[in-house]
């Protein structure tokens, strides 16, 4: 699947100081890890690893941060996109609890490895889910409820009406669940902070390195081979961390994911006073319906806008154009703001919304499915994998434990079958 389309108005892309390039793979390679993609799945995994003392080649299509990484709305959110409820129906009580935890370590390894690498993300803690229908009031307020008492989770509340407008001054939103422990940062930068991280320990980087064969080994004692056109890596370990843009490599994998396109567009530089006046807490904001805005103010004073999905897998409209409009809905005053920069992505969704993480083989990993909340669970899950590829798997394999539905449709009906459920949705957000 190609993302090129929506590449040359990427924000993050145009003004971030440009990493050294990294050779393709060339010839056979052997290495313990083999690891397929450069976002903040594999790039997470591969240091850790080798941190560990493992040897290991990383395999990048295209460049670090091609994927999600590098073009996300950059909000760093607590929990899973699932919700706690789904995923203690979907694997029990006590399991949810664990993956809760995990969770929150997700968040906590995010901070540390901006620390200890000095990552210059421009890293802001605070985030805000708000509501735009009075009936949102009552979830929000539950929400809060069940993290302060089944979750002893305190770094939410709810944020009543009034006090939301002196955070964000729009007449959209009704009430607000702000968490001191969520945030937003400059996702591209992250990534390639921990790509150079991953370097220095000695991780061997290959971009333009686009993986068109696997001969995975079946049985732990032996190798996996990862094909590219000029080379190949020989692992004993492999991890397939390509999640929305893998495309049919893996069919097995293919069909429990929707690639699903999002749009982000910046505006112009605001300057710091009124960029300030749209977001004085400086949180990252994300509405509560299904077709979602989310947008935050970048360290150089603009507006990042995201929202309008796009299920069908084209995008025949004009992204900057349907984003203003939706900007104006929420800031009538920025009606003639010019909008600097429009790009998109695929953001990786499963059907239940809960991560997709497991084994193909013995030793064969992979990581997909964050559903909205992978800039956070993306970091954490590669370290986990890390640890089973070191033999402590027991906390990989409690994910391997959610089930995971197809997509309905079947492999070619899917696409077709989501426009038709977006459309319920688009429908239910107006109800
Ligand atoms: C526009 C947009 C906005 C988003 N906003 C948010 C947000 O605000 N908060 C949040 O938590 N999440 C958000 N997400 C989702 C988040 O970005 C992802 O969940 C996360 O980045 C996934 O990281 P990853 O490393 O698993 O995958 P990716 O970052 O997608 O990396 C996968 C890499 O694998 C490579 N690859 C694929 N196939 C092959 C192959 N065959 N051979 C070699 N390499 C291959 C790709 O080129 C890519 O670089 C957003 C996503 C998009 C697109």
């Amino acid at each position: 699947m190609s993302t090129r389309a929506f590449d040359p108005q990427n924000f993050y892309y145009a003004t971030t100081p440009p990493p050294p390039p990294r050779a393709p793979l060339k010839g056979e390679v052997r290495a313990d890890v083999c690891i397929i993609g450069g976002g903040i799945s594999g790039l997470s995994a591969a240091l850790h690893l080798a941190e560990r003392g493992f040897t290991v080649a990383l395999l990048e299509a295209q460049h670090l941060g091609f994927g999600g990484s590098g073009r996300s709305g950059g909000q760093t959110i607590f929990g899973y996109a699932s919700g706690q409820e789904k995923l203690e129906e979907l694997v029990g009580k006590a399991n949810a609890r664990f993956m809760w935890d995990i969770a929150l370590e997700g968040m906590k390894l995010q901070r540390e490895l901006i620390a200890r690498h000095v990552i210059d993300c421009d890293y802001v803690a605070g985030h805000l889910h708000v509501g735009v229908k009075a009936r949102h009031d009552a979830e929000l307020r539950a929400e809060v409820e069940s993290l302060h008492n089944e979750y002893d989770y305190r770094s939410v509340r709810l944020v009543g009406h009034d006090e939301l407008r002196t955070l964000v001054p729009s007449d959209r939103y009704t009430t607000g669940l702000y968490d001191s422990n969520s945030g937003h940062l400059q996702p591209y930068k992250f990534t390639l902070g921990l790509g150079a991280a991953a370097a220095r320990a000695g991780v061997r980087v290959y971009e333009n390195s686009w993986v068109t064969r696997l001969e995975m080994a079946t049985r732990a004692n032996a190798d996996s081979l990862a094909h590219t056109v000029s080379g190949t890596v020989r692992a004993r370990h492999l991890l397939i961390a390509g999640n929305a843009l893998l495309g049919r490599l893996v069919p097995e994998l293919a069909r429990k994911l929707m690639a699903v396109g999002t749009y982000i567009a910046a505006t112009e530089v605001l300057g710091e006073e009124r960029a300030r006046a749209l977001i004085t807490n400086n949180a990252a904001v994300a509405d509560i319906n299904w077709v979602l805005d989310y947008f935050r103010r970048s360290a150089d004073h603009r507006l990042l806008f995201g929202g309008r999905v796009s299920y069908s897998g084209v995008d025949p409209f004009d992204s900057a154009r349907v984003l203003r409009a939706r900007i104006r809905r929420v800031f009538p005053h920025l009606a003639d703001t010019r909008i600097e920069y429009a790009w998109g992505g695929y953001v990786d969704i499963t059907p239940n919304r809960a991560p997709h993480f497991g084994r193909l083989a013995p030793n064969v990993y992979f990581l997909q499915g964050f559903s909205g909340h992978g800039m956070v669970l993306s970091g954490i899950a590669g370290k986990l994998v890390a640890e089973a590829m070191a033999g402590s798997a027991e906390r990989f394999d409690v994910f391997s434990k959610i089930p995971h539905g197809d997509f309905p449709g079947g492999t070619y009906l899917r696409r077709p079958a989501l426009v038709l459920a977006m459309l319920w949705f688009r429908l239910k957000d107006l109800l």
